[in-house]
């Protein structure tokens, strides 16, 4: 799983499919108003991948716990909260810039405490109340259950800082305060941290070891997500394929559980176990990794309509010396092998994204073309597409050298991005004809006429709104495509 925006260049326009969990292009997410008369007030805004906007969720449900309600105005806010991204520099850059804007904010209001969490925190540490004057701050995402105590110690006058990363943590008893929500379609977490170690990512530094979460406590959740009228949950981590639950969160003390012969709950056990709640509500889940993905994975998605037939399922390069120079532990054949596996179980109407990273370390021309001939084999319906940016940190950064001009990197995405634009409209050509089976999420972005949706594979379904509501279910033959878009109307 690597979090980042969807592409530098910002083609194709797909809803919070966030792969890793991603969010369009830029989007940031704001707390809204809920703060009584008096309460102190916590402003929140999040970047980056999915799994951020869930923790600013665990954030704000803390600090709720402790007097704060949230409002959608910094200048209105007690506690201004930046939940940061590290994927890329760019993202850093953001958050550089952000600041500076609240500073100005700072000096007409000195009592304002300014905090930075998430992964930019967890990267840089106490540097960052160095480097940032205006920041009194500094959570790493395993240490939010310490906000309270470390607030009222700014406001004793000494600014803070808890980067420790926990191989515990999963926040399991704490119930996410849904931000910005639609209502109908919800984020679960099931696991944190990673211990594959991709040579170009930040992830296994800023956000620790691998651990599960207690299913009873995700199947809770789910639960009540559906009693509350949310028709959708998206089961969420950096691999999912690799959740493993034998009683304890820690993955040694998982491991030496099944070792002797503890019952393990695997992600086909749970994704069956939450499809199960009801036949109503979809279950989908992000992200795969091609090196643990099962068939009992695949088999468990063909038994339950109300599993979405949809994979996220990075390759980042079709080459196999790049893919072993970014540690990703697979070949081209085995990610190949995986995808005629969906193929032969789930079928051609299964819809599969990937995440592509052009001008890695060394990359010749040849082995870019072998990225290019995996994606026309393949034809993704849509992928996130970067060029390498270098991590401070990575192995990658240590180890090789970022040897790909900044002009032959930026080419070679272009062509990656023309070509999957191409299998888009592909891939989105074949649908027209038939019909698919939508969750209304709301009104489309372009007419209050439209109501848009997405159908099983997980793409967006824009139809006339007639008498329909968000939160239903309606069948939609689709008559036009572009390739973002599927165009129907709804027939009974
Ligand atoms: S280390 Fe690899 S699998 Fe883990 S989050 Fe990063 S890119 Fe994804």
């Amino acid at each position: 799983m690597q979090q980042e925006l969807i592409t530098d260049i910002d083609i194709l326009e797909q809803p919070n499919q966030h792969t890793h969990n991603r969010q369009p292009t830029g989007e940031i997410r704001r707390t809204q108003e809920n703060a009584i008369a008096g309460q102190r007030k916590l402003y929140i805004e999040s970047y980056g991948c999915q799994m951020n906007f869930s923790d600013s969720e665990i954030v704000v449900s803390i600090m709720q716990q402790h007097g704060f309600g949230t409002t959608s105005q910094a200048e209105e806010a007690d506690l201004v909260l930046l939940n940061t991204c590290a994927i890329r520099e760019k993202a850093e850059q953001t958050i550089r810039h952000r600041l500076e804007e609240l500073n100005s904010l700072k000096k007409r209001k000195p009592a304002l405490t300014i905090g930075i969490l998430g992964c930019m925190a967890e990267r840089l540490k106490a540097q960052l109340l160095e480097e940032e004057k205006m920041v009194d701050l500094v959570v790493g995402p395993d240490a939010y259950r310490d906000l309270p105590r470390l607030v009222s110690q700014v406001e004793d006058g000494v600014r803070a800082v808890n980067v420790l990363l926990s191989r515990e943590e999963t926040y399991a008893d704490i119930t996410p305060v849904r931000l910005d929500s639609n209502g109908v379609t919800a984020f679960i977490s099931i696991m944190r941290g990673c211990d594959n170690m991709c040579s170009f990512c930040v992830v296994p530094f800023t956000r620790g070891r691998e651990r599960s979460r207690d299913p009873q406590s995700i199947l809770a959740e789910a639960r009540q997500l559906f009693e509350q009228g949310y028709r959708e949950v998206t089961l969420l981590g950096q691999n999912v394929d690799s959740y493993k639950w034998a009683g304890r969160a820690n993955r040694k003390e998982t491991e030496r559980a099944q070792a002797e012969g503890a019952p393990v709950i695997d992600f086909a056990d749970l994704l069956e176990m939450v499809a199960q709640i009801h036949p109503d509500l979809r279950v989908r889940f992000s992200t795969s990794h091609p090196k643990d993905m099962t068939d009992k994975v695949l088999y468990t998605m063909a038994k339950y309509d109300n599993i979405c037939k949809y994979i996220h399922l990075p390759v980042q390069s079709g080459n196999d010396r790049i893919l072993a120079l970014m540690n990703r532990t697979y070949t081209r054949q085995w990610y190949l092998e995986r995808i005629a596996a969906i193929r032969r179980i789930l079928g051609e109407d299964c819809g599969i994204s990937s995440d592509m990273i052009a001008g890695f370390c060394t990359e010749t021309e040849e082995e870019h073309r072998d990225t290019l001939s995996l994606m026309q084999l393949v034809e993704y319906d849509f992928s996130y597409m970067f060029y390498y940016s270098e991590r401070p940190g990575t192995l990658a950064a240590r180890k090789y050298k970022d040897d790909v001009p900044i002009e032959v990197k930026k080419r070679r995405l272009n062509e990656i991005i023309a070509l999957q634009r191409e299998l888009s409209l592909k891939r989105n050509q074949r649908d027209i004809g038939k019909i698919h089976r939508v969750l209304i999420e709301g009104e489309s972005k372009r007419s209050k006429e439209f109501l848009q949706g997405r159908n099983s594979a997980n793409k967006v379904v824009v139809f006339p709104r007639k008498h329909y509501q968000k939160g239903q279910y309606v069948n939609v033959l689709v008559h036009a495509a572009t390739a973002a878009t599927l165009l129907g109307e709804v027939v009974e």
